[in-house]
């Protein structure tokens, strides 16, 4: 049987693009990429880049007000929402245009499409078109969720940010993982009065609690109201905004509020399941270990599959992807010791296991800092870092490591390099510390905190 191309990739976010393009350029494979969007996808055009640049605009605040301390005069600042939404935008549609050209510039057929699956080698394009194909590779990604409340289209989710026409005085956001987080030091930033409404016990579940706790105090201490073991209980339209009833009792108005209660995969009217793609119970699309779906011509990589939901985890899928089927290398894709970074307020960078996962698995030392870093501490700023190891006191491995501290985000990648190759607290002490650093803490804690 012949088909009209030996790839279709349905999605064109970071998973899709890269797959399309190494199987094309790479591997020589005659591949076609349907997107119905904005080519780049969450991370690129609503997640991510525009996260990470408000992140950016959002620390010039407290930057300023840390300069007085070391001699600047600093003038009256204020934030102008239309000139960074204008600036965001220009770069935002650069992207994009890179990403057509990278696809363009590998032989990579693109089609400004919704595309549906029809059976285990055909796909039907919005247009009506039908295409045929020897390979179908789903890297759909996923979509923020309202919670099933009444009147929960009156908030907004992550997307709608950076659409918003202004920047409004008070929000409440709703959540208490990643995006949550993130958005709540974003807006914090940015001068707007931030309450955030997390359910549970702390925020960023699943981390570790130490780490959370330091995160959520110092989010307290820079004017976040933070609301933990609280919910919506009702909300409706008034003057001025959206008035909020808590499930505490509380009520006030808020002039926005922002859904950030958890992202579901884009598997909604694909025709997946009427292929004989088997879907989880959350919808996510059910793959083994090289992606391969129910149907053999069928694979799915990134957040559509709900493993990691993280770009470049999305991105290793996609050339994992590529090796097992068009290079005949069979790869599958290494999901463990990943490092990560959550763009709080402060930073988290952290790779492998919390110390409360690790106590459960096998006995550990806990090698653990918390201190005011040089660069506030001049400026009398109360705001403290921390630096912890995790080590399994059988294999001396380092079993996970945990920054709290402006730039996490750097150091864990580094750090990430000597956790996986699976160094040992006595590698760690006897790397030189680079002086003086926030980071030169993780060489030279010499006495385990505690052990269990
Ligand atoms: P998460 O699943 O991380 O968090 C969802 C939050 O919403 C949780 O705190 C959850 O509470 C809460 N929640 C869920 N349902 C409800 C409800 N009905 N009412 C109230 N609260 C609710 O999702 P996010 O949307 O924050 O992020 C999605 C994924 O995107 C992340 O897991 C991550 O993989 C990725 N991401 C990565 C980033 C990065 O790398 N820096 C940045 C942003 C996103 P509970 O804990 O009780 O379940």
């Amino acid at each position: 049987m012949t088909f009209d191309y030996d790839l279709f990739v349905i999605g064109g976010g970071s998973g899709g693009v890269r797959a399309a393009r190494v199987a094309a350029g790479e591997a020589g494979a005659k591949v076609a990429l349907a997107e119905m969007d904005r080519y780049g996808g969450t991370c690129v055009i609503r997640g991510c880049v525009p996260k990470k640049l408000m992140v950016f605009a959002s620390e010039y605040s407290a930057i300023a007000e840390e300069a007085s301390s070391y001699g600047w005069s600093v003038g009256e600042m204020s934030f102008d929402w239309d000139t960074f939404k204008t600036r965001l935008n220009k770069e935002l549609d650069r992207l994009e245009g890179v990403y057509r050209k990278l696809l363009a510039g590998s032989g990579v057929t693109t089609f400004d499409a919704r595309a549906k699956v029809k059976d285990a080698h055909t796909v039907v394009l919005s247009t009506g078109e039908e295409i045929t194909a020897k390979h179908i590779l789903v890297a759909t990604g996923g979509r923020p969720v309202r919670p099933e409340i009444p009147n929960a289209e009156l908030g907004m989710v992550s997307d709608d940010v950076f659409h918003m026409d202004a920047l409004p005085k008070s929000i409440l956001i709703v959540g208490g993982g990643y995006i949550a987080s993130e958005f709540a030091g974003i807006f914090n930033g940015l001068g707007v009065e931030v309450t955030q409404f997390y359910r549970g016990a702390q925020i960023l579940r699943g981390f570790d609690d130490e780490a959370r706790g330091l995160i959520a105090e110092e989010m307290q201490m820079n004017g976040i109201d933070l609301s933990l073991g609280t919910n919506i209980e009702m909300m409706e339209p008034v003057e001025g905004g959206i008035l909020v009833k808590a499930t505490t009792g509380e009520e006030k108005v808020f002039e926005k509020v922002l859904f950030a209660t958890g992202r579901d995969p884009n598997t909604w009217d694909m025709g997946l399941e009427e292929a004989g793609v088997t879907l989880g119970r959350r919808g996510e699309i059910v793959v083994d270990a090289y992606s391969q779906t129910t149907v053999p011509s069928i694979y799915a990589i990134g957040d559509v599959t709900d493993r990691v939901n993280l770009t470049p985890v999305a991105i290793r899928e996609g050339m994992a992807f590529v090796e097992t089927v068009f290079k005949g290398n069979p790869v599958s894709p290494d999901h463990d010791l990943i490092p990560t970074a959550v763009f709080t307020q402060p930073e988290f960078g952290t790779v492998g296991l919390s110390e409360e996962a690790a106590r459960d698995l096998e006995p550990i030392e806990v090698y653990t800092t918390s201190f005011r870093p040089m660069q506030t501490s001049f400026a009398d700023r109360p705001n403290r870092v921390l630096m912890k190891l995790i080590v399994s006191q059988a294999s001396r491995k380092v079993l996970g490591c945990h920054i709290v501290a402006p730039a996490a985000g750097e150091m864990i990648q580094l750090a990430g390099i000597a956790v996986k190759m699976g160094a040992t607290k006595e590698d760690f002490d006897r790397t030189v510390a680079v002086h003086p650093t926030m980071s030169e803490e993780i060489v030279t804690m010499r006495n385990p905190t505690r052990k269990s």
